[in-house]
């Protein structure tokens, strides 16, 4: 495994690959990584020739009172993970190298897939987020492009914006890889105590109880209030958010018909997690 740490070396080594006729595949990340890096990692190893990994705690889509300082940072133990299942590039560039100090440029993916859920809650996130994407499949020009259905609403902004802008690549959404317990794994788990940890449980488990509720026709708006209540009345927490909504453009839906997603923001104290299921009825 080489590391980079230039946009220079890493454009020079992908054309090096890109001569040779070789198939890139790209994973974007930022780091801390976890089971869920690495299967995407994995399923990039085993589908194509180069694996190219970036790690970067891209600030522009930190708001100004999120955890951008203190998110996780470990770039020793990922290296040793990253090459453990066979990353063959690793990027890690700083934020000078990605945001020089004249940078003016940012992509604006607008409409139903980002004024919704966290493009609401995070104001300016998926504009940080598309940008960074952008700049990293300029950078590698993947032909495969590895993200998780953890993050179920950046996998429809970056489709939207591959197709708005002819980005060259195919996007493949591996699944959300989970703890024992049910618990989706992020780098963000790590802030939680004790007792948060264990709490946290119940937001697989509302996954279930929809899986389980939802009925086509059923009112989303019911359904949501049930799956709420469920939440708060088992764990000490504040809910961001509980919502179903159209599996593909995201648009809020009365009730449940074909392929739908119900998503959940959770704040356990000050750390907010994600998660979601996806059905089609
Ligand atoms: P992050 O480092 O949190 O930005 O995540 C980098 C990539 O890993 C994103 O495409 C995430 O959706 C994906 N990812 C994060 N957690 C998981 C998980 N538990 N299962 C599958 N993919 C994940």
């Amino acid at each position: 495994m080489i590391i980079v740490y230039t946009k220079k070396d890493l454009i020079n080594a992908c054309n090096e690959y890109k001569k040779d006729g070789k198939k890139i595949g790209l994973v974007p990340t930022m780091g801390y990584l976890h089971e869920g890096h690495l299967s995407l990692a994995k399923e990039s190893v085993s589908n194509n020739d180069i694996t190219v990994m970036s790690i970067f705690v891209n600030p522009v889509q930190f708001g100004p009172n999120e955890d951008f300082e203190k998110y996780p940072r470990d770039t020793e133990r990922d290296i040793k993970l990253a090459e453990s299942v066979g990353v063959d590039v690793l990027f890690c560039p700083d934020a000078g190298e990605m945001y020089v100090e004249e940078y003016a440029t940012y992509v604006n993916v607008e409409g139903s897939v980002t004024e919704c859920l966290c493009g609401e809650k995070r104001p300016g996130h998926f504009r940080g987020v598309a940008t960074v994407v952008c700049k990293l499949f300029n950078l590698v020009r993947p032909d495969n492009s590895y993200f998780g259905q953890k993050d179920y609403q950046q996998t429809r902004v970056i489709n939207r914006m591959i197709e708005d802008l002819d980005i060259q690549t195919n996007i493949v959404i591996c699944p959300i890889v989970r703890e024992c317990d049910g618990l989706a794994k992020s780098s963000r788990n790590v802030y939680l105590t004790e007792k948060q940890r264990i709490e946290a449980v119940i937001l697989s488990k509302s996954l279930e109880l929809f899986r389980k509720i939802a009925v086509k026709g059923a009112e989303t708006e019911k359904i949501c209030s049930q799956l709420s209540e469920f939440i708060v009345s088992h764990a000490e927490c504040k809910i961001d958010y509980v919502e179903i909504r159209n599996g593909e453009s995201l648009e809020k839906l009365d009730i449940v018909d074909g392929k739908v997603v119900l998503a959940l923001a959770v704040y356990f104290g000050a750390t907010r997690l994600i998660d979601n299921c996806v059905i089609d009825l």
